[in-house]
């Protein structure tokens, strides 16, 4: 086993390999600077992989440990743009966030199987997002709520995330939410997931494998919210994700506009951080059998 820090140009990227080529995972974490669960279990899976706590047996990790490293540094969630809507080919420009982008597209290129992670601002449970496609796999790493058709959902204002970049090029993608900010279990979440990951590929022995508990739920995405005003207010008492919600209920404000449940519909990930002008505040989730 070879452990590269810094590879090629890219730093704070740490390459693991087994020189046993197949396959490559990428494992990303910190894109949101306040999204701090990611770090640490990659930290983590680090020093364990380091000291053979956790040998790898095939293929190869990609661990990148600071995806957006200029906005943590300045405490920022980002510099000028939502990195996570900077994975297209086509885009162009010169700021930090852009350039940071290109980068990491290079890693994707690289990769078969990406695991993304993050964490949520809004009080969530733990899940994962995937596409249809993926959920055979996606069931078997064992998260309770998973949610699809991400990338179905065709809004031109959640282009350009891991998910969207992956999808076009058809490698396999998840992207883990490891818990809201204020659970004290996200860091170790996010840190199981990535063994389940790594175990559920073989890259690792199977015996890291551990489920995590709670009820099972698939939410099929509906539709998306966008911020027209640029002033929001949730009217719901405590808007969390995955609740049910009856038709006509109030949800938001987007400025004088009152928004209501057209139908009975789920909640799902509501923004209530700072969503600026066209950017999501929910999206209307359906559950699947
Ligand atoms: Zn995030």
């Amino acid at each position: 086993m070879k452990i590269v820090p810094k590879y090629e140009w890219i730093i704070w990227l740490y390459l693991i390999d087994s020189e046993n080529p197949w396959p490559t995972v990428a494992i990303f974490s910190w894109i949101h600077w306040d999204e701090i669960s990611g770090i640490r279990a990659a930290k983590k899976l680090l020093s364990d992989i380091r000291t053979w706590k956790i040998p790898i047996r095939k293929g190869r990790i990609m661990l990148l440990i600071w995806a957006n490293r200029k906005a943590i540094k300045a405490g920022k969630r980002y510099m000028r743009d939502n990195l996570n809507r900077l994975f297209i080919d086509e885009i162009k420009g010169e700021w930090y966030e852009y350039e940071r982008s290109k980068e990491l597209k290079e890693v994707l290129k690289k990769c078969e199987y990406i695991l993304d992670l993050h964490s949520t601002s809004w009080l969530s449970v733990p899940y994962i997002m995937t596409e249809k496609k993926h959920v055979p796999f996606a069931k078997k790493l064992w998260i309770p709520t998973m949610v699809v058709w991400w990338g179905q959902l065709g809004s031109a204002f959640i282009t350009g995330d891991t998910d969207g970049y992956i999808n076009s090029h058809w490698w396999v993608w998840f992207t883990f939410e490891a818990w809201d900010h204020l659970s004290p279990e996200w860091a170790k979440n996010a840190y199981r997931i990535s063994l389940n990951y790594l175990s559920i590929l073989k890259l690792i022995d199977e015996s890291h494998f551990q489920e995590i508990a709670g009820d099972r739920k698939y939410v099929k995405m509906e539709n998306i919210y966008i911020c027209e005003s640029g002033a929001f207010e949730f009217r719901l008492p405590l808007p969390e994700n995955f609740q049910p919600i009856r038709k006509g209920v109030l949800i938001w404000m987007d400025g004088n506009k009152e928004v209501r449940a057209e139908k009975d519909m789920i909640l799902v990930m509501p923004n209530i951080a700072n969503p600026k002008k066209w950017e999501d505040v929910f999206f209307i989730g359906k559950l699947l059998k």
